[in-house]
């Protein structure tokens, strides 16, 4: 039997995959969003009509799959990510899991016992998010900056639990490049295997070293954040370090993307999100295809090298988690 993946639109056939960018969101909403009363009102139809119109851009690039890892607590919302896949014509895969304490909405499962908190997980994979029938393809795990909280430890004890008991990978957000080994210590001692992990957000920082240790587990090393310069690494760092790890034999575990937000409810913070996407304009889905790849070329990567990262690296990340 072919193994599928859950879209919001229903299970897709890994081999029907295609190009695919493993971190992009469709919306945001940080906690509180809606507190901010200077805020302009969210305009549904408007705001789903300038998603689309990005999303059908990146299907020009011939991408035919974007996971959006939103946890349930950044505004997830699948069926207006159900609509933007329909209208576009991308397959999108959403996710259930939580994000870091202090940046999320801890209350409710910090009361809940670890079982629990896996039940809602596997819920949301195999009956879908509230009464939408929509289902999640992946898993967001997240950590701090430095440490993990008690309340990350066992939320990601029970996504490993979640991803061991359907099949369903786990994608992570990692603060400043730092915790990932702990995240893949928790994944594994659940008996996962590594190649059913994205350390998220692993090419913020200019360490080879770090990512190289990573890769050396043998867990796929998100370079996601490419046009991501404010308080991050350039992406000359990115383009370097990724070149140093495909040479060292890490090409299948590369994974790229931009972490690009197509929407923001309200705004992030203090931030007003059109000065971000001034202050960064390459900060979009469309970065590694039109600036990146041609800089990877130069560097020595070929079409072909590249069009594995983007299509058999998340394939094969889909069965790895499915076989096991
Ligand atoms: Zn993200």
């Amino acid at each position: 039997m072919a193994t599928h993946v859950n879209t919001v639109l229903g299970p897709l056939a890994v081999e029907d995959l295609g190009r695919t960018l493993v971190h992009e969101h469709v919306l945001i909403g940080f906690p509180g969003w809606f507190m901010d009363a200077r805020q302009p009102p969210f305009k549904r139809s408007e705001a789903i009509k300038r998603v689309v119109d990005a999303f059908q851009e990146l299907h020009g690039h011939g991408v035919r799959t974007v996971i959006d890892p939103c946890p349930m607590d950044l505004g997830r919302d699948v069926e207006f990510t159900a609509e933007v896949s329909q209208k576009s014509g991308i397959n999108l895969i959403c996710a259930t899991g939580c994000y870091v304490e202090d940046m999320g909405i801890p209350w409710t499962m910090n009361q809940l016992p670890i079982e629990a908190v896996t039940e809602i997980f596997i819920k949301e994979i195999e009956d879908g998010v509230g009464d939408t029938g929509i289902r999640c393809g992946v898993i967001k795990i997240a950590t701090g900056l430095d440490k993990v909280s008690d309340y990350e430890r066992k939320v990601l004890h029970a996504a490993a639990r979640a991803s061991k008991a359907t099949g369903v990978p786990l994608i992570s957000h990692t603060e400043q490049c730092t915790c990932g080994h702990n995240q893949i210590d928790i994944a594994l001692s659940e008996g996962l295997p590594p190649t059913g992990i994205i350390v998220g957000h692993s090419d913020g920082t200019e360490d080879i070293a770090y990512q190289m240790s990573l890769a050396e587990r043998g867990v796929y090393v998100g370079f996601d954040r490419f046009g991501l310069s404010m308080g991050a690494v350039p992406d000359e760092i990115r383009i370097r370090n990724l070149m140093a790890l495909a040479n060292a034999g890490h090409r299948d575990q590369l994974m790229v993307s931009h972490d690009a937000v197509n929407c923001w409810l309200g705004a992030y913070g203090a931030s007003d999100p059109l000065e971000l996407n001034k202050i960064m304009p390459n900060w979009k889905m469309t970065h590694l295809f039109e600036n990146i790849f041609p800089e990877l070329k130069k560097a020595g990567m070929t079409d072909e090298q590249f069009n594995g990262i983007v299509t058999d690296n998340p394939r094969r990340y889909f069965e790895a988690a499915h076989k096991h």
